[in-house]
């Protein structure tokens, strides 16, 4: 096992990976920026170094500052946490060449699960559904229209090597994807240095359907079944909940077990989720597959028992997976709210500056996931995401219940929050009845402002 981990992260994950590390023995150590000089995680590391100004590009994307930290302090491999590096296979391969272990796949699986195009080729080998779409990436215009009137419009071009929901444009008609090729294809190339892109079928109505896997070095790979984040806005998962509510558990099976198989042929080791758009039929199409830890990990631990940022260490240290897919059983129902430090009743404007109150709830399946305290200034260069509440409860009805106590209990101040909007949406009845699709949230408030 390792003695020293790096982290090469800040806030709350940071603080998550210090947490599993305590509990493995491990040490360890942070790197932060300038702007993060009195970020309260890193009182919980043994040491950390500073490595940079405030600006993401000038210390927590620096390559070579983060190798040099883990070598002045003696790190044996280094963590990623989510956003940043994590998905920069550039990174993975220097952490390796320069001897520290990278927790997460290697650089070679990351990329073929990175690349969409070559990621849907490998998910129709191992039998994971996807949209119907052009086989690889666009090589002639005509052949793009030719198969978008096969798979009949709308359709959407995406762009091979995207992210971020850049280098998309939907098309309803042949000009529109003859103007939305072309203008992808630009984006794409400024954006990720590869104007490769490719045509699928669009769906209008859908709910996001993720599953977690984790594989290890020995060829072995389970789903932690899944989680529902189709409340959404601009592309921002709000809130998540697992299980899916309403699915059906022959239809839950064979997807999860699909994607358990694509991490396995791909000789994945490490935390991943394979994304997917569900129908009203339960039809599943697979968006991509994120080759990290995510942020909404903490549902699928509250329901499965499975402590995923502990079981992506112990991979990367080589062992095998500490479970077989008959141990995994689903307990209860979990929701997250991710807690942003923004105003909804004003446009989602960020909320900067000091902290002074702040107010944790509590009580029985209340798990707070939090760098934030009173007296803490939430920095502007970063995201603005302060926290999760991740409520656990038997089913889904009390855990709705317990969720709406739980935010009356929770206090911040005197900025704003998402909270108060959550309370709304649960108490909504589209939700309720899991009748939502991903564009829920942003029809809401659309009609909040025609109201207005
Ligand atoms: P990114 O890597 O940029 O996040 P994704 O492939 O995950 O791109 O897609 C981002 C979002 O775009 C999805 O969550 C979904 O809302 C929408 N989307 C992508 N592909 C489709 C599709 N085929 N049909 C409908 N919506 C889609």
């Amino acid at each position: 096992m390792f003695k020293r981990i790096l982290i090469a992260n800040r806030g709350e994950i940071a603080l998550r990976i210090i947490r599993a590390c305590r509990e493995l023995d491990i040490s360890p150590v942070c790197v932060y920026s300038q702007a993060d000089r009195d970020g309260p995680w890193l009182e919980s590391a043994d040491q950390s170094v500073c490595i940079g100004p405030a600006a993401s590009k000038d210390s927590y994307l620096r390559i070579d500052r983060i190798i040099a930290a883990a070598e002045v302090m003696h790190a044996d491999a280094i963590h990623p946490g989510y956003g940043f590096l994590s998905e920069n296979s550039h990174f993975a391969e220097v952490c390796r060449d320069s001897g520290f272990e990278f927790v997460g796949p290697s650089p070679e699986a990351m990329c073929a699960l990175g690349d969409k195009v070559n990621c849907k080729r490998l998910a129709r080998k191992a039998g994971t559904p996807v949209f119907p779409g052009t086989e690889g990436g666009i090589e002639d215009l005509d052949e793009a229209v030719q198969s978008a009137r096969e798979i009949g419009f709308p359709v959407i071009v995406k762009a091979a090597g995207g992210g971020g929901g850049r280098g998309m444009r939907i098309a309803r008609d042949e000009a529109s994807l003859l103007d939305g090729i072309a203008s992808a294809r630009q984006e794409a190339a400024a954006a990720f240095g590869n104007p490769m892109v490719f045509v699928e079928k669009y769906l209008e109505h859908a709910r996001h359907f993720e599953v977690q896997v984790i594989g290890d070095k020995h060829g072995n790979a389970v789903h932690l079944y899944e989680r529902d984040c189709s409340s959404q806005r601009r592309h921002q998962k709000l809130i998540e909940e697992a299980p899916a509510p309403g699915v059906l558990q022959k239809n839950r099976d064979r997807v999860c077990e699909s994607a358990a198989e694509l991490i396995r042929q791909a000789k994945y080791a490490g935390a991943a989720t394979c994304e997917f758009l569900m129908d009203h039929k339960q039809n599943f199409y697979m968006l991509e597959v994120n080759t990290r830890v995510q942020v909404e990990h903490p549902i699928t631990e509250a329901i499965t028992g499975v402590d995923i940022v502990k079981t992506g260490i112990r991979v990367a240290a080589g062992e095998p997976l500490p479970m077989k897919q008959s141990d995994i059983r689903v307990n209860g129902h979990a929701i997250e709210l991710r807690i942003n430090a923004e105003d909804p009743a004003r446009n989602f404007m960020p909320q900067a500056g000091r902290i002074e109150t702040f107010v944790v709830p509590g009580g029985p399946g209340i798990r707070m996931d939090t760098h934030a305290r009173a007296g803490y200034t939430i920095p502007t260069h970063y995201d603005s995401m302060i926290g999760k509440l991740i409520v656990h409860a038997p089913d889904r009805a009390t855990c709705i219940k317990r969720c709406l106590t739980a935010m009356s209990e929770f206090k911040i101040g005197p900025m704003r929050s998402t909270m108060p909007l959550y309370s709304r949406l649960l108490q909504e009845k589209s939700f309720i009845d899991a009748s939502h699709d991903i564009k829920w949230v942003e029809r809401l408030l659309e009609s909040d402002r025609a109201k207005k």
